[in-house]
């Protein structure tokens, strides 16, 4: 599994679908939610939001909670 990009964290498959849905569909460099909240100034908690947001609008790229 690959590392984020900016500080080399272990990612989520919600922090890969995360940074596809809102930088680039076809990225192949991820971040983990730390940097992309810092990317987007803005908080953690409303990105979690969003992940939460696109999986209850049925998008492929985030796992359904089991
Ligand atoms: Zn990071």
């Amino acid at each position: 599994m690959a590392g984020c990009k900016n500080c080399g964290r272990a990612l989520s498959g919600d922090e890969i679908g995360l940074t596809q849905k809102m930088i680039n569909r076809g990225a192949t460099e991820f971040m983990c939610i730390t940097c992309l909240s810092k990317f987007f100034s803005c908080e953690e908690e409303l990105l979690l939001k969003k992940i939460e947001e696109f999986r209850a609008l049925g998008c492929m790229l985030f796992a359904k909670k089991k």
